[in-house]
């Protein structure tokens, strides 16, 4: 027989070994996913990392006997363990889709042949279901087209192992509603692309995403007669090179968008670094609760307490729960310079007690946080082989290191009310809300004051000054009035809290002012320190869960009819949507008596400070009503230790457009402060 005859006899042999391997391969998956029914079904956990453990050093000694080397066997079998741990893992996570629909609806920055679409491909390749992609040219539009509903999910690449962090993603996360479901890491394998008759040298113009001519500039610096032309993204360049077809055009983009769009590759693995990752999340309407058998990830924003140590202290948290932190990014806050908020990943599942724990700790040391999302663990921990190189008595080690941990685990909490967060079981010292150098809680005394409404330029100026020169901390101005009569006055809108913002500015006074509906909290959390929801707003759901959603802080003032459990739940809604600031107002309650405009329950503040951990303001003015009575009402708060008072006045008070009644005149509201600073 000739020498090729023996080489395709043996090349055959081969073949017939393969597709062996392959038919057992595929024979062990169909044994690992009956597995999987049978843990279902028992309620056992997904893993058996003994077992893996087990399985790995039997297959080592087996392959010795072979003539195969550990190295090699190990290799090979953690592949094969690695699968089935993702296959019963993907079978948890089809509570995903929980819709009959045979097809997903996939929001993404860019069009086919991006990098989003290829991983979104990726992670949803096991769920047998038809992608529709919907291309945007940027994220926020991306977020919105979930949020809307017309997509299932949102693509969203957050990091990049080159480049960093994807700063507009990050603060997407911050205002978004969506929560994150899962993750999916993607090898970036940038190439130059081209036309049919083109050269690396007739390239005069190469088309780039900023961040990919980022992460391949010194390929590109090597080809210094082409000029960068920067694109919304990879696989549009790839499509603005086809479309022109001109051979002095090149774009960087990925393989498969190339073979896409049927362009020549010049270049393979231009990138600087040939290890490039990017980490995408998958965003959608709805959390999903993840198996507990499956490990989870969980990301959050927090912004710490503005008070010395309080980063140290949250940070703390997580070794006290021994729960391993994955990353920790910090963006800056808009309208807050010098502030930031802290974006962490870390291991757990929400649903797990300790994590649930661990969060109720951190929050106590924050002013703001959310938590985005509770996801599986992108990457499977490989089963365990040092089990090998130890010895019996290694075993009995273990368990000692875990009692011991055992009596160091934090003890479980109390049972809470409906508003644990605002509870002081939740927290036992007083929340103290820093604006500017105004501290607002604990052991100080704060005054509230300005006018009813904001009304003119001058009106608000003089204001300012006589608040500044009377020793008041925060002015007051509102600009859009929840009236009574739909006739009255409305408020100036936003040209008055321009003018409440100079004013405040000029005097160096932070300002407070009303948000009344929903849509407008973003704005006028960009320009007031605080927000106040007014008393005929306390139950105002939506308006809590939006101001819930903004960094500043917020006084919640007692709706007239409501209890102070209804006060301290609507507390809650604000709290537990994110912000950790909240200011309670007793503003007087509707009761049979009509001699005065409404009750003042002062009764209720040496409750209050018992029942929960958040400042407290009392408003005399809307509580009595008229001028004369009111100074008396601000002492009395301070005496039953009330946190400060909010108080109007007005320099014409007959001629106020609004609670003309009870706004004192500039003196009687000098001499009520005072009077205040002489109470102790
Ligand atoms: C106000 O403070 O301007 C106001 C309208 O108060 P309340 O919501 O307490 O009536
Ligand atoms: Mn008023």
């Amino acid at each position: 027989m000739s020498k090729s005859n023996d080489i395709e006899n043996i090349r055959e042999s081969i073949n017939k070994v393969d597709s062996d391997i392959l038919k057992l391969l595929s024979e062990r998956r169909k044994l690992s996913e009956n597995v999987i029914n049978t843990k279902v079904e028992s309620d056992q956990p997904i893993r058996d990392e003994q077992r893996e453990t087990e399985l790995l050093s039997r297959v080592i000694s087996d392959g010795k006997k072979y003539g195969l080397d550990s190295h090699y066997v190990s290799k090979v079998f953690y592949d094969i363990i690695d699968d089935s741990v993702r296959l019963q893992q993907h079978h948890f996570q089809s509570s995903l889709f929980n819709n009959e629909s045979s097809v997903i609806r996939i929001a993404i920055q860019g069009i086919e042949g991006s990098y989003s679409s290829m991983a979104a491909q990726k992670f949803f390749a096991h769920f047998n279901k038809e992608i529709i992609f919907i291309s945007k040219d940027r994220f926020d539009e991306v977020a919105e087209e979930v949020e809307a509903g017309r997509a299932d999910f949102a693509m969203l690449p957050i990091e990049n192992t080159t480049s960093g962090g994807i700063n507009e993603v990050y603060d997407l996360l911050l205002h978004t509603t969506l929560s994150i479901v899962g993750e999916e890491k993607f090898k970036v394998k940038h190439c130059l692309v081209g036309s049919e008759n083109s050269t690396i040298g007739k390239l005069e113009v190469i088309f780039a995403h900023y961040q990919a001519a980022a992460q391949c500039n010194k390929f590109l610096s090597t080809i210094p007669d082409a000029n960068i032309q920067y694109f919304a993204d990879t696989a549009l360049s790839v499509k603005k090179i086809k479309q022109e077809g001109k051979a002095e055009y090149g774009a960087i983009a990925s393989e498969e968008a190339a073979k896409l769009y049927n362009l020549k590759i010049l270049q393979k693995e231009i990138a600087n670094q040939p290890d490039n990752f990017t980490r995408f999340l998958i965003c959608s309407r709805k959390s999903h609760e993840i198996d507990t058998r499956i490990p989870a990830k969980t990301s959050l924003v927090m912004a710490t307490a503005h008070i010395a140590g309080s980063l140290l202290n949250a940070l703390t948290v997580f070794s006290k729960y021994e729960v391993n932190m994955e990353k920790l990014e910090s963006r800056p806050i808009v309208g807050n310079p010098w502030e930031e908020m802290f974006y962490l990943d870390f291991e757990g599942n929400t649903k797990d007690e300790k994590i649930q724990m661990l969060l109720d700790d951190l929050g106590i040391h924050t002013r703001f946080l959310k938590v985005l999302g509770c996801y599986p663990a992108k990457d499977i921990d490989k089963a365990k082989l040092d089990f090998i190189n130890r010895t019996e008595s290694s075993g009995t080690d273990e368990i000692e290191i875990t009692e011991a941990l055992v009596d160091e685990k934090p003890s479980k909490p109390k049972k809470h009310k409906s508003y644990k967060l605002a509870s002081r079981g939740y927290k036992a010292e007083d929340t103290i809300i820093k604006v500017n150098d105004v501290s607002i809680g604990g052991n100080n005394f704060i005054v509230m004051g300005g006018p009813c409404s904001v009304e003119s330029h001058n009106q608000i100026f003089e204001c300012a000054r006589h608040a500044k020169e009377s020793g008041t901390q925060i002015l007051r101005g509102g600009c859009f009035k929840p009236r009574t009569s739909p006739y009255s006055f409305q408020g100036l809108g936003f040209d008055g809290l321009n003018e409440l913002k100079s004013a405040g500015k000029k005097y160096e006074l932070p300002i407070i002012t009303e948000v009344l509906a929903p849509e407008q909290v973003a704005d006028v959390a960009l320009e007031s320190d605080i927000l106040q929801i007014g008393a005929r707003n306390m139950q105002n759901f939506s308006l809590l869960k939006e101001v819930g959603r903004t960094h500043r802080p917020v006084m919640l003032k007692r709706g007239m009819m409501s209890s102070i459990d209804e006060l301290l739940n609507a507390a809650e809604y604000i709290l537990a949507h994110g912000n950790r600031q909240v200011i309670l107002c007793e503003r007087g309650i509707r009761t049979f008596e009509t001699a005065t405009r409404n009750t003042l329950d002062l009764g209720v503040i040496p409750f209050l400070k018992e029942m929960t951990h958040l400042p407290i303001i009392v408003d005399p003015s809307h509580a009595i009503g008229v001028r004369d009575k009111i100074a008396p009402l601000a002492k009395a708060a301070k005496v039953v230790g009330a946190h400060g008072v909010m108080v109007e006045f007005h320099p014409d008070p007959p001629s106020a457009l609004s609670d003309a009644d009870q706004a004192l005149t500039f003196e009687q509201y000098s001499e009520m402060m005072k009077d205040l600073y002489e109470l102790t």
